[in-house]
């Protein structure tokens, strides 16, 4: 089993909230403090996924992004402000955040990540928050988690639905992503041309935080074999199950339980 550095007087404070709930307790804060999680996408999803990460004390940060903040992401990506306009999303973020949280190592990634870019940065991470819209990432970090062995979160958010995802690839029971998208069909539809309401990303991003620190700290059922949807329209859930594909073309060859 692996043990882990104690806790600080300071961390023990800091983190007092989320080290009452019997579900993290102290060992659950420190799998927290000792992760690397790589967060690709610092835009619309990602900002509630850094904040909410770095906030609980994430040991480090991996944050990936090309983009420079334009003014027109500040409707929705709540890391930045008017004042980085300009600048790198990954300076924006890793600025907001060590302000957030001096204890959380940032490390900026100011590119956008193909195969082999998420194969190098994720590396020695714990776990994958994929906040882009793009399909082509998530197909890549899905075959990179896959091969690492460890988890992938997935969420996306277009006009007014969103949708959330986890991948343990812990666990030999769960689905890839490509179990669950097997033709890579998709609309590509962007935020840029369809338009995306603000609070929708929020929500998204926080269902993925939240994600995260269940599989980081492991507690409660993740979204494993469970696609979640909201419509903000009347603001319904519902969550559609999928298991494993037998004709997978990613992941058929993985070993599986009986
Ligand atoms: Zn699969």
């Amino acid at each position: 089993m692996t043990t882990f550095p104690d806790l600080t007087d300071d961390e023990l404070l800091r983190y007092s909230r989320h080290i009452l709930l019997p579900q993290i307790d102290v060992l659950g804060q420190q799998r927290i403090r000792n992760a690397t999680v790589l967060v690709v996408g610092a835009g619309g999803l990602g900002s509630p996924i850094l904040l909410y990460l770095a906030a609980a004390g994430v040991g480090e940060l991996r944050i990936a992004d090309g983009d420079r903040v334009d003014e027109t992401n500040l409707q929705r990506q709540i890391v930045h402000s008017t004042a980085s306009v300009g600048t790198a999303k990954t300076e924006s973020a890793a600025a907001t955040l060590q302000r957030l949280n001096p204890h959380c190592r940032l490390v900026e990634i100011d590119q956008p990540l193909d195969a082999t870019g998420l194969e190098h940065w994720a590396e020695g991470c714990d776990l994958v928050v994929i906040g882009t819209d793009s399909f082509a990432s998530r197909y890549d970090a899905n075959a990179v988690c896959l091969r690492l062995g460890i988890p992938l979160v997935c969420g996306a958010a277009i006009g007014l639905n969103g949708q959330a995802t986890s991948f343990d690839f812990r666990r030999d029971d769960s689905p890839c992503f490509a179990c669950l998208y097997p033709d890579g069909e998709d609309t590509e539809l962007s935020c840029s041309t369809a338009g995306v309401l603000g609070p929708l990303v929020g929500m998204v991003g926080t269902v993925q935080a939240t994600e995260a620190l269940k599989l980081l700290a492991g507690f409660g059922e993740p979204l494993v074999g469970q696609l979640l949807t909201v419509d903000a329209t009347d603001l319904s859930w519902n969550r559609f199950r999928f298991a494993r594909r037998p004709d997978c073309p990613v992941c058929a060859s993985r070993p599986r339980t009986a």
